[in-house]
């Protein structure tokens, strides 16, 4: 396991091409152990029976990730919400596999707070899973180029010992043949204990939270990347990072997350139009 971010090899490119991601792997075939949800005992970590129940496949926006409630009538495309159209994120497309509620709030908290980083197999698998559907749903998507994990601030992630991102992004990039990288964005504010602070100054640390160095910004120039984190909540910390890239130089950014929190009320989130492009 890569202990933090900053290693001598910013790119983690042990591919498995066209693997996939719900077929249990040879290692994983000859583990036996009990479903962290259910804890049925099986080979796999979390089981199919688990997945099914707990990760439906549901209509999003196609832009914030955030759950929709009917799509539009004659809609072809992946739809997108009303704020989204009235306000254009700085990501394209967002792909994440559930809602963040039960179990997967939990299996977070393991992962993140309760230093069990090997979950991040399986809830890269199950990200991994939503990213093939959405390809298969969607063949003429264009794939991103590299993965990128939302960087840790260095005194956080000195306190976790290791960015859950980063577990995510290179598992994923293994999964799915794609390079992922951690050298190109850099956190170097950190910005996660600040509820003391006003919404203004909140917002004006958050902007200047995360940095592409100016000797990286050559590998930059022309990329479609995709950002990848464990949670999204609002979209406000991605939506930084994302313009931080578009300023250094990418050509397009997409969000790829574990899990959304859901909107405050259950349908807020509207579909109002189809607009195909991104
Ligand atoms: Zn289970
Ligand atoms: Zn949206």
């Amino acid at each position: 396991m890569q202990p933090h971010e900053h290693g001598t090899d910013a790119v983690d490119h042990t591919v498995t091409p066209g693997r996939c991601p719900t077929t249990p792997t040879a290692r994983s075939r000859r583990w036996l152990g009990q479903c962290e949800v259910c804890r049925a005992w099986g080979d796999a970590r979390i089981c199919n029976p688990c997945h099914t129940r707990f990760a439906p496949p549901v209509l999003r926006c196609r832009r914030c990730g955030l759950r929709l409630g009917t799509a539009p009538e004659g809609e072809g495309h992946a739809p997108i919400c009303g704020a989204c159209l009235l306000q254009p994120p700085p990501f394209a497309r967002t792909v994440c596999a559930v809602d963040y509620g039960f179990p997967w709030d939990r299996l977070v908290a393991a992962f993140k707070f309760h230093g069990q980083p090997e979950l991040a197999t399986p809830l890269a698998h199950c990200l991994a899973a939503a990213v093939q559907a959405q390809q298969l749903a969607t063949p003429a998507l264009a794939w991103p180029q590299a993965l990128l994990p939302v960087p840790l601030a260095p005194p956080r992630l000195a306190q976790r010992g290791y960015n859950q991102a980063w577990e995510l992004a290179r598992r994923l990039g293994r999964t799915l043949g794609l390079p992922a990288r951690h050298d190109l964005l850099s956190r170097p504010l950190d910005t996660a204990q600040q509820a003391a602070l006003g919404r203004a100054q909140r917002q004006h640390n958050l902007r200047s939270a995360f940095l592409v160095e100016p000797a990286r910004r050559t590998r930059l120039q022309g990329l479609h990347v995709a950002l990848v984190d464990d949670v999204m909540t609002t979209g406000a910390t991605v939506g930084y990072a994302a313009a931080e890239l578009l300023r250094a130089g990418a050509r397009q950014v997409d969000v790829w997350v574990l899990a959304r929190t859901p909107a405050p009320q259950p349908g807020a989130a509207t579909a109002i139009a189809a607009a195909p492009g991104t």
